[in-house]
Parts: structure tokens; C-alpha cells; sequence
């Protein structure tokens, strides 16, 4: 007799649980997909394995047929149930090796050959042929000789689970998926033992209650990826859209922002805003009926619909509904908004470049007035790619594989020898390229590892101090250039201080070049060089003429030394007026010294001498250098 008391409970717990999913808007990936499938296939063997254990206990009392059938459909069930729990299992996977088709083959035999064992024995099996999972005979419910698959299959699917999920672990999702998932396939392989072990007792089921809770807590739920109280999916949700279609996405996107986001949620408070913006999300709902409306935070909207919209129609639906001010009982808000559309997305990549770029796109038309639509094209993708790439490099640099340091030698106008030399990083790339300095210095400021990046420079440059004699090649100094961000660093001197010193170097070797089109505060900026130039740091003003420096600010900073920028140096070389000499007149009687820039002719150099400039800096002398090359050219 079995006792199947465990079962009602732990079917009332699955059906709370499917009524709660299903009322709920589901993400349309393969996780829900496989989460629903596995609910309503436990459902499915608790019902069946109540029927089909009533009418084995009383056998005589029922035909055969119905019991051969109840039977029958609780050993499908229950194969079926091994696999999609394997299913489920690698869905925290980012590549899934199902898409494989004869991976997927492979895996789906054990489930393929329970499911028709369980056939066969519902027409087939007998005491006279008993390799089948069970027969049912005049004395009732048998189990057959390959009865033991159903174990086999369970704790196959079970360890393969496992083990994608941990040999792959760097292709999973977040740590709560992949702890959730050890936990659930554990439960999964408990219940199997507590099957085997007690046989007698249904006991199984409600552990695998437990592995579906264990998940439906962990990352299951679909509340995770709502918001705007349910009216909206939110950022992670259309990151992980965007993940699972990678390289194949149909659904056209279209963006609308709230124009100055920050603001309004300034002046109209926090919850008087979400009110608004569930209006919005719901008035969505109507306007894109089969799209999926996206809530990224920051009065962002992203809606993926029907392939090949151009989504002019709601553009214009969508600035009429802005028009009017969004009432409800709570809220009066006016708002504005700006539109993005994007062209149909080709090539294959990743959900962050893609996230990205459309993110981008809403704040910059969230931050200006103009009623344009912005369209975001392939090539805007390709840039935030590059922009992806390139933090990866700074990476690898940071960790020392792949910078390098190269020196450009600046020559004394009067003796037309080497005086000093500029320090240039570069870093490379996965394919040993040189990526420029003008490329991945704004990515290093964006990222916040320019101070990193700088600390890195600084420090190769004072190592090569060390390790070379500046005297045996002429010089007196190296120029490194500063990031203006970097001076925001309270500690920047401090950390210099001891690099310096663990080289054994003098402050006055390193001068720190500092581009004038630094939008820094003025105050810091003056502040910091003040505290610097105290410990002994000399400064020069680097691109003179392509900022907004003014000479009440050059008087205030203790500079040493002003770079004309090449492009200045150039256009005086072709039509000379009396601006620059005048300039450099004067900045010499404040006491600086002059250096041109971008330097390329014998011409250009004389020009640039004659009007007083003492340093000269370009491709005539010399290339930027890789710093044995340098030392093999200069060295005396
Ligand atoms: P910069 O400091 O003005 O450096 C001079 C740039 O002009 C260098 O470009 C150099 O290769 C280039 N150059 C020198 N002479 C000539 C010439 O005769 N003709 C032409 N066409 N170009 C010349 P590079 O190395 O690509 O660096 C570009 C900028 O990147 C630098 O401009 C500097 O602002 C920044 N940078 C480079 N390394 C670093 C660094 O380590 N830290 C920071 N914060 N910025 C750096
Ligand atoms: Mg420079
Ligand atoms: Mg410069």
C-alpha cells in the first residue's frame, strides 16, 4: 500500500504558485518557459500519481485499461519532469548547449526512451515480458525490470545540470542564479534518493516543491524583473531579453525619455513621478499592444515591437498624450518627452553593448530640448563595441600585460639638441594593435581609472629615470602628461610623492603637463597644483590655444612652462599675424618658458624660434618612441 499524505499539500502549495505566475506579465524567455513547464508538469505527476496509486491500491475495483493509463501517464510525466528540470537548470547559462542540435539530441535520449518504455509497458508488458518500467496484470500494479531507469534518468539529468552549470560557471548568470541552482538540483537529487530509499512513502514530490521554491525565491519570481508596480519590465529584464536573442533579435526597439528627469523628480517628488510614470507605462500598454514595454529607470522607456516599424504613428500618439498634463487622483504632473528610434539591429552583440547604446541614446535626447527624433544606427553600436573593448584593454594594461610607455624627445631650439622628452602610453589590443591614446584616455575618464592609468605612467616613467641616465642622453627632464579629472584625487601628490620616492627621484626631473581645455574648477585645480608645487612639482600647460585659459589663470598656477598646441603652431606657420608672437612675449615676461608643438619642417621650426619659442616638440626630430628605442638613439 503506498501513502500518498504528502501529496495534497504540496499540490495546493504548486497550484498557489501557478495562479500567482500566471497572474503576473511573464518575460518571454526560455526561463519562464521552462519555469511554467516545470509547475504544471509537477501539477500534472502529483495528480496522476494520486490517481494512479488510488486505483493500484484497489486494482479489482477498476479496468485495467484506466490503470494501465493512469500509470502510463505518470511515468511520462515523470521522465519528462527529469528533463525539463535539466531544462530550467541551464537557463542560467548565457549559451545554452541545447542550441546544439545534436547536443540536444543527445541529452533528450534518456527522456526519449523513458517516455516510449512507458508506452510499451502500458500495451506490451506482462509477468511473460517484463523488460518494460511496470505492468499491471490480474494481481495489479508490477514494476518491471527496467524499472530502475527511471532513477538512471533522474540522476542523469540531475548531474548533467550540475555539472554545465559548474564547468561553464563563468558563463552563468549572477551568483544567486548559480548557488540557486546547486541548491535546487541538490534538492532534486535528495528527493531521488529519499525515492529510492522509501519507496512506500510519496515523499519525492514535495522535495522537488522545495527545489521549485528554492529557485521561484531565488531568481524565479517574476516580480524580479517588474516595475513600475507591475505595469513595466524593468532594466535586468531587457538585459536578459537581449541576451537570450543575441545575433537574432526580430523585435524592433523604440525608446522614449523623459526630458529632464531629474529635475521633474526634484519637483514633483518621488511618488508623485511613479504615479506618472505607471500613467505612461499603462497608456504603452495601448499603444504597443503586443510589445514589451521596458521601464530603465531614470524616466527611461524602452519598447520592443513588431519588426520593422518605424513607429511614426506613436511618436505622434505619445507627444499628444505630453501635450496635456497626466492627471490622476494623486498626481498633476507636465511633462515632456524625447524619441528614439533604431535602425533594424544586424550584427551579433552583446545585451551590454546594446543596453548601452540605447541607453545612451534616451539620455541624450532626455537632456536636450529639440523635438527631434534621434535615430541610433548600426555604427553607434559599433562604437559603443569599440568603447566596450577598449575598457577591456585598459584592464589587461592595468594588470601590466599589453602598456607600454613611448618617449618623444623635445629639443632646445637654441642648440638643436635633445633637452627632454614627453611620455605617451599606449595600450594594445587583443590583437597586439596600438589603440591611440586619444581613444582609450576618454574611456579610462569615463570608467574612473584614468587615476590607475596616470599612477601607471607616472610610475614606468620614473622607473625609467632610474633606470637611465637622463645626463648620458642630453636631457634634463621627462613631461608626463595629467588627466584634469585626476586632480579631483585629494591624495594625487601624496601618491606621487612616493613614487618618486621609491625610485630615488628628484621632483624637478617629471614635469606634469596639464591640457588646458581642462573643464575642471578652477578653485580645485589651483588648489591642488599649489599643494603639489609645495612638495616640489613643476607643471606645464600643455595644448595652449585650444582651451578656454585665460592669463589670470596661467598667473595663478605655478606653471613652468606653456605648449602651443600644433594646430596653432600650424595655421601661424601658414598665415603668421601679429597674435601668437605677441602671445609668447608676454608669457615669456611672466616668466615662462615657450614650447611649440607639432613641429614637422625645418620651416616650421625656424618660424617658431624666431618668434621666441625655446622648445621644440614634432615629428621632424622624432616620432614618439618605445623606450628602448629611444634610449638606442639618444644615448650618448
Ligand atoms: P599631447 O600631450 O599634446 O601629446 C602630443 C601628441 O601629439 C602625441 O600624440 C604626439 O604623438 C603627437 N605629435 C607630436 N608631434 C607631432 C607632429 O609633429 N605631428 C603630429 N601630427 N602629431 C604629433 P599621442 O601620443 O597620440 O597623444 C595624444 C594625446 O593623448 C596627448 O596629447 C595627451 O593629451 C594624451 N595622452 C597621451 N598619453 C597620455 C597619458 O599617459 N595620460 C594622459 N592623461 N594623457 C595622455
Ligand atoms: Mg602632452
Ligand atoms: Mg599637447
Amino acid at each position: 500500500m503506498w501513502s500518498y499524505s504528502f501529496e495534497f499539500p504540496t499540490l495546493t502549495i504548486l497550484l498557489i504558485i501557478l495562479g500567482f505566475y500566471f497572474s503576473r506579465p511573464r518575460l518571454p524567455i526560455k526561463r519562464s518557459t521552462a519555469f511554467v513547464h516545470m509547475i504544471i508538469i509537477e501539477t500534472l505527476i502529483i495528480i496522476f500519481d494520486i490517481l494512479a496509486t488510488a486505483v493500484d491500491n484497489n486494482y479489482a475495483s477498476y479496468s485495467i485499461a484506466l490503470i494501465k493509463a493512469l500509470n502510463a501517464l505518470y511515468f511520462i510525466a515523470f521522465f519528462d519532469r527529469a528533463y525539463i528540470m535539466y531544462v530550467f537548470s541551464i537557463s542560467v547559462l548565457k549559451d545554452s548547449p541545447l542550441s546544439i542540435v545534436i547536443i540536444r539530441m543527445l541529452i533528450m535520449l534518456p527522456m526519449s526512451a523513458g517516455i516510449l518504455l512507458s508506452i510499451i509497458s502500458a500495451f506490451f508488458g506482462s509477468a511473460d515480458f517484463p523488460y518494460v518500467i511496470f505492468y499491471i496484470d490480474s494481481s495489479g500494479y508490477h514494476s518491471g525490470n527496467l524499472y530502475n531507469l527511471l532513477y538512471v534518468s533522474g540522476f542523469f539529468y540531475a548531474l548533467l545540470a550540475l555539472i554545465a552549470v559548474f564547468v561553464f560557471s563563468k558563463k552563468t548568470g549572477r551568483r544567486r542564479e548559480k548557488y540557486g541552482i546547486l541548491i535546487y538540483n541538490l534538492a532534486i537529487l535528495a528527493a531521488l534518493i529519499i525515492r529510492l530509499c522509501l519507496p512506500k512513502h510519496l515523499i519525492m514530490d514535495t522535495l522537488i516543491l522545495i527545489a521549485i521554491l528554492i529557485v521561484f525565491l531565488a531568481f524565479g519570481n517574476p516580480d524580479f524583473y517588474l516595475d513600475l508596480r507591475g505595469n513595466s519590465f524593468n532594466k535586468p529584464a531587457l538585459s536578459k531579453y537581449l541576451e537570450e536573442y543575441k545575433g537574432r533579435l526580430k523585435l524592433q526597439p523604440f525608446g522614449v525619455a523623459i526630458r529632464d528627469y531629474q529635475a521633474m523628480r526634484d519637483l514633483y517628488e518621488s511618488s508623485q513621478m511613479e504615479e506618472g510614470l505607471v500613467m505612461i507605462a499603462k497608456y504603452m500598454h495601448r499603444l504597443f499592444p503586443k510589445g514589451l514595454v521596458f521601464y530603465c529607470r531614470k524616466g527611461r522607456f524602452i519598447i520592443l515591437d513588431q519588426p520593422g516599424k518605424d513607429y511614426r504613428e506613436e511618436i505622434k500618439a505619445l507627444a499628444k498624450l505630453f501635450e496635456h498634463p497626466l492627471r490622476s487622483n494623486t498626481a498633476e504632473l507636465y511633462l515632456s518627452a524625447g524619441f528614439v528610434t533604431f535602425d533594424r539591429v544586424i550584427g551579433n552583440y552583446s545585451s551590454e553593448t546594446l543596453l548601452s547604446t540605447m541607453l545612451k541614446a534616451l539620455e541624450s535626447v532626455g537632456a536636450t530640448e529639440s523635438e527631434e527624433v534621434l535615430n541610433v544606427n548600426e555604427e553607434d553600436i559599433k562604437r559603443t563595441d569599440t568603447e566596450k573593448s577598449i575598457r577591456h584593454c585598459i584592464e589587461k594594461a592595468l594588470e601590466g600585460d599589453g602598456f607600454e610607455l613611448y618617449l618623444q624627445p623635445i629639443i632646445n631650439a637654441k642648440t638643436g639638441k635633445v633637452i627632454g622628452a614627453e611620455a605617451l602610453s599606449r595600450i594594445r589590443d587583443f590583437n597586439g594593435d596600438i589603440i591611440p591614446p586619444g581613444l582609450f584616455i576618454p574611456v579610462a575618464e569615463k570608467s574612473g581609472r584614468i587615476n590607475k592609468l596616470g599612477e601607471l605612467v607616472f610610475d614606468r616613467t620614473c622607473r625609467f629615470i632610474k633606470e637611465n641616465s637622463l645626463k648620458k642622453m642630453g636631457m634634463e627632464w621627462i613631461n608626463v602628461n595629467l588627466s584634469p579629472l585626476q586632480f579631483l584625487c585629494p591624495d594625487l601628490g601624496d601618491k606621487y610623492s612616493s613614487i618618486m620616492k621609491k625610485y630615488g627621484i628628484e621632483p624637478d626631473t617629471v614635469h606634469l603637463e596639464i591640457t588646458e581645455e581642462s573643464m575642471i574648477d578652477d578653485l580645485i585645480l589651483q588648489k591642488q597644483m599649489m599643494t603639489m608645487g609645495e612638495k616640489g612639482f613643476l607643471f606645464v600647460l600643455d595644448d595652449y590655444g585650444t582651451g578656454y585659459s585665460n592669463l589670470s589663470r596661467l598667473k595663478k598656477c605655478p606653471f613652468i612652462n606653456v605648449k602651443i598646441d600644433m594646430s596653432i603652431v600650424r595655421d601661424y606657420c601658414k598665415e603668421p599675424d601679429d597674435i601668437l608672437p605677441n602671445m609668447i612675449q608676454t608669457f615669456k615676461n611672466m616668466g615662462f618658458s615657450i614650447t611649440a608643438e607639432g613641429i614637422e619642417s625645418e620651416e616650421m621650426a625656424t618660424t617658431m624660434k624666431e618668434i621666441g619659442c625655446d622648445l621644440l616638440q614634432g615629428y621632424l626630430y622624432s616620432k614618439p618612441l618605445p623606450i628602448n628605442e629611444f634610449v638606442d638613439k639618444y644615448l650618448i
